[in-house]
């Protein structure tokens, strides 16, 4: 059951609910021997992360990060592999997100207050933490204020994209994404494509980023069904992307979430993803374990 490699995954660095450290133990524990750590526009936590990865002997860390982008009508969320997470201009377009996320989260707390679903703000920067604030945090404060009783039910009755608590991020195109990563040296690949298929906007989106420099999709994540991925491995196929995969990770629960490599991630695209990473000499960034 559990793959060899996880793609995306997030800590208490954005919102997910397990440290850096804990998070780099449960994919060890879980048999992942490659393993990439994906905050929210952020990645402050990899210095935790790879300190807990040096533990050890057989274990890879690439670092990693999720950025959030939007096209009309559909959140376009895009991770970015082998990032030279250190770069300064990078590191100030991180710093302007993360405040525009807390400006968002500030206007969706006063939205629930005239919703007279009251949170306080105190409520989610204690759920936020040191790290990048989002909706999940917001969820778990409507559930302390007992207006929930799941994180997915906050997000069913207020917080998703046309819930009425809903507002909107700063918005960078994913195609002006897919260039940020690519000048930090990082590998990029679309997330979660589900919606952007449903809503019939995957293949102009994948044509506009596929000449952006995109490099991968997730084909096997979270619940995703066979038949689901079959469909979804096909049009990575169309597009030469490779099919990449991530459990995506927060510990928030729900019936979706799925531990670190509980997700049916062939080899096969892995061994492709790290040829392409180390082409481009992008291989040093990660902590490189040699198990196989
Ligand atoms: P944000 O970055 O603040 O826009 O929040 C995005 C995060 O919210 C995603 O990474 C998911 O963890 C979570 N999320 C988005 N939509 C839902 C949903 N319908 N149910 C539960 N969690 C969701
Ligand atoms: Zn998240
Ligand atoms: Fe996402
Ligand atoms: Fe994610």
């Amino acid at each position: 059951m559990g793959s060899f490699a996880d793609f995306h995954c997030h800590s208490t660095f954005s919102d997910g609910r397990l440290s850096p450290t804990q998070l780099v133990d449960l994919a060890y524990r879980n048999g992942v021997r490659i393993f990439a750590m994906t905050d929210h526009d952020i990645g402050d936590g990899l210095t935790e992360a790879f300190e807990a990865a040096g533990r050890y002997r057989d274990f890879t860390l690439i670092p990693g990060i999720e950025m959030s982008t939007d096209v009309p009508g559909n959140e376009v969320h895009i991770l970015g592999h082998f990032i030279d997470w250190h770069d300064e201009p990078f590191l100030r377009r991180l710093d302007l997100l993360q405040e525009s996320r807390l400006n968002r989260a500030r206007e969706m707390v006063e939205k629930l207050v005239t919703l007279g679903k009251p949170v306080t703000w105190e409520a989610v920067e204690a759920f936020a933490g040191e790290g990048a604030v989002g909706r999940p945090h917001i969820a778990l404060a409507l559930m302390d204020a007992g207006h929930v009783s799941t994180v997915n039910e906050a997000f069913d009755l207020y917080l998703s994209r046309n819930g009425p608590a809903y507002v909107e991020r700063d918005r960078l195109s994913p195609e002006e994404v897919v260039a940020l990563l690519l000048s930090v040296g990082g590998i990029a690949t679309l997330a979660h494509p589900r919606e952007l298929y449903a809503s019939g906007n995957l293949d102009a989106l994948l044509a506009t980023l596929k000449r952006a420099g995109l490099t991968g999709m997730e084909v096997y994540y979270q619940d995703y069904l066979p038949a689901e991925i079959e469909t979804l491995h096909a049009i990575a196929s169309r597009f030469e992307l490779i099919p990449l995969g991530g459990s995506d990770y927060h510990g928030l629960g729900g019936p979706q979430q799925r531990e670190p490599g509980n997700i049916p991630l062939p080899l096969e695209p892995v061994d492709a993803y790290l040829t392409v990473a180390r082409e481009r000499g992008a291989l040093h960034r990660a902590r490189i374990a040699h198990v196989r």
